[in-house]
């Protein structure tokens, strides 16, 4: 499932052909994705202008010219490919490989840049929905999010203040999206172990009784800002690589500190720790037991 960088990295591929342009055709080939598209869909995109292209969390919001905002999700499978414009690529089907098969291009762009952009999604669980710009802000997908670990709101003030007496562990804390939104399995894996923090540890043992954050809040808050930055940067050399050669984008699990790499040696300077795989709420955990305390 795509994360925030690997959104990230979708979006950067996506703004060059559609940031200022108009959506010159809109072919919806289903209308079942995750959730019903609108019915006045193709209608409501076509003869508009991308104004911006943004991301939330997860989410691309395209803002058009009409005061509607498209808002994308790529869901379990949904990829981006471009056709013509500035160079084609795949953007997104990172951990699944991108179905060819066009019975999947479920919605179709075409952009007056001369890009043609197809959404393609074998499971079905991405979205797209039109909402307009001034309703944003009670938006059900969005309202819930906590802030972008990015951002200047996410802090370790912050972090510490919403894990104060949380007996959850650290690894819950940070999947929280409403503690914390676009962190998912694998860069809370890698942030943890940059930060030399157990996953099993009490969320609350960041932060004194009174909220305030202690020494590894700010350390947590650093390695996690650490990991998609340095995961964002990956994803746009990936890009540019695939401006030359032909192949789907994210070769991201290669650079994974501990995420899949069970008995593996920890990758932490000075340790000779092996990683290791344990269960947390139904989800696979890799970490270090002898640096990650
Ligand atoms: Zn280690």
């Amino acid at each position: 499932m795509p994360e925030l960088p690997e959104v990230e990295t979708v979006r950067r591929g996506l703004a060059p052909v559609m940031e200022g342009a108009r959506f010159v055709k809109v072919v919806a080939n289903r209308g079942d994705l995750r959730w019903p598209l609108p019915k006045d869909f193709a209608r409501r995109l076509t003869g508009q202008t991308v104004t911006g292209l943004g991301r939330r969390a997860k989410y691309l919001l395209a803002d058009l010219s009409s005061g509607d905002v498209l808002l994308m999700h790529l869901g379990m499978s949904g990829s981006f490919r471009v056709e013509g414009g500035q160079g084609e690529a795949t953007h997104g089907g990172h951990y699944h490989e991108r179905g060819k098969d066009a019975a999947h291009d479920h919605v179709v762009f075409r952009m007056s840049s001369g890009a043609t952009i197809r959404f393609n999604d074998p499971r079905r669980f991405g979205s797209m929905k039109l909402v307009p710009r001034a309703k944003l802000d009670r938006e059900p997908l969005l309202r819930a999010l906590g802030p972008e670990p990015l951002g200047n709101a996410f802090s370790a003030a912050m972090l510490a203040k919403a894990c104060q007496g949380k007996n959850t562990s650290l690894k819950a804390a940070l999947s929280d999206q409403k503690i914390v939104a676009g962190l998912g399995n694998i860069y809370v894996c890698e942030a943890l172990n940059r930060a030399l923090l157990s996953p099993r540890r009490k969320a609350s043992t960041i932060a004194s009784r009174t909220g305030a954050p202690n020494e590894r809040a700010g350390r947590l808050v650093e390695a996690i800002k650490a990991t998609l930055k340095d995961a964002i940067e990956a994803g746009g050399s990936s890009l540019r690589d695939h401006r030359r050669i032909d192949g789907s984008l994210g070769n991201f699990q290669h650079n994974f500190r501990v995420y899949d790499r069970e008995g593996e040696p920890c990758p932490t300077p000075g340790c000779n720790g092996t990683i290791r795989r344990i269960v947390q709420t139904g989800r696979s955990t890799f970490y270090c037991p002898v640096c990650q305390k």
